[in-house]
């Protein structure tokens, strides 16, 4: 049987194992997909640490930022065609019958499997995928910039809309990593007046390049004090990908009166929230995950019409052990995609 390289999680927080294995077939109803490109998302260090209440069985491949061609087609596969463009994402698949399913909210489907983490993922020179929910790169957007517009795009695009903030109104990004800068570009696109927050005065330069009309460094004084002074009262909509939990005590005490906190990023653990600031100044905190088919379509369609751009940094499969202690460490300008082009 051919060969392909492909990085697993053995052991929880362990290093990834990179070996050779059997290139998977494409099983009825599924493509494979000779991956391009695949974005390191926070995410897959999670997933490899082992960090959330429900876990991936081992040994697994993360990586849910995949794109590649259409090498081959399943028994019964007619939506999609051999050289077509796809990207494998988390929402890897959705049963498409249940309430969620029907009513456009296939992202808590409770059959739903996970790229990278039910399924195993990109991080792999090849990856099996359900036809019906990989994404479809537009023309004229290459693999390597659409890489990290699958997972950290989609989730900014669908969060930044989940905060209901209208055009001309106040959005606070806390984290302006590799959601966090896409989540700057999308608020511009959208009309919003955007403040970034981070921890890294890099990270915030950056983020004053990508757009950002106001920056703060969360880790000097009150944060949400200087942004309620700065804005008039606080943002409309706080969008927090930070993956750090104070970040998510200083988001809602961001949100101005009637606001609304979006909840993206995934440290483990709990957060206190303020029961009588929330309650008497009609605060709502809301969680998001990823994004719908749709969302996905708009979300690339912001990147093909030159509204938004990746930064990336291009790195081979095999430095991804390294890639994890640098985003551990906050080490990561943006967005590292791996290279499956240049080997
Ligand atoms: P990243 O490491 O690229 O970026 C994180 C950023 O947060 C960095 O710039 C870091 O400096 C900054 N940060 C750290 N502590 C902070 C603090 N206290 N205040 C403000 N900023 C702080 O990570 P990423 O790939 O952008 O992912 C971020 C989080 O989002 C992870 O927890 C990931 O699992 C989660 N995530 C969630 C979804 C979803 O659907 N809800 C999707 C993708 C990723
Ligand atoms: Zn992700
Ligand atoms: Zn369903």
């Amino acid at each position: 049987m051919a060969q392909m390289q492909a990085a697993f999680v053995e052991q929880f927080g362990q290093p990834l194992v990179l070996r050779s294995c059997d290139i998977p077939e494409a099983g009825p109803g599924q493509i494979l997909v000779k991956v391009e490109a695949c974005g390191v998302c926070h995410t897959d260090l999670h997933a490899a640490k082992g960090d959330w209440p429900i876990k991936p069985s081992l040994p697994f491949t993360p990586g849910h930022e995949a794109i590649g061609i259409v090498v081959a087609l399943g028994a019964g596969v007619s939506v999609v065609k051999e050289g077509d463009r796809v990207g494998v994402p988390w929402l890897y698949s959705a049963c498409g019958h249940c309430e969620y399913c029907l009513s456009s909210w296939e992202t808590v489907c409770a059959d739903a499997e996970f790229g990278g983490y039910t399924r195993d993922g990109g991080f792999a020179e090849y990856v099996v995928a359900d036809p019906n929910y990989v994404a479809h790169i537009p023309k004229g957007l290459g693999p390597k910039e659409a890489a990290p517009l699958i997972c950290a795009g989609i989730t900014t695009y669908k969060g930044i809309k989940e905060t209901g903030a209208k055009p001309g109104e106040w959005i606070a990004i806390s984290g302006a990593g590799g959601l966090g800068h896409l989540a700057i570009q999308y608020a511009k696109a959208m009309g919003l007046k955007v403040c970034a927050v981070d921890i890294d005065d890099g990270k915030l330069a950056h983020a004053t390049r990508l757009g950002a009309d106001l920056t703060i460094n969360a880790k000097y004084g009150h944060p949400a004090q200087v942004l309620k002074e700065d804005t008039g009262g606080g943002a409309h909509g706080v969008l927090i990908t930070a993956p750090s939990l104070v970040a998510f005590n200083q988001g809602v005490a961001m949100t101005r009166k009637h606001g609304t906190c979006v909840l993206v990023g995934l440290p483990p653990g709990e957060f206190p929230v303020p029961l009588f600031d929330v309650v008497a100044n009609c605060i709502t905190i809301r969680g998001s995950f990823v994004g719908t088919r749709k969302d996905m379509a708009e979300a690339l369609a912001f990147a093909a019409e030159g509204k938004v751009k990746a930064d990336i940094e291009l790195q081979p499969l095999s430095a991804i052990n390294d890639i994890f202690h640098r985003l551990e460490r906050g080490d990561v300008p943006s967005r590292v995609v791996l290279d499956f082009t240049s080997a």
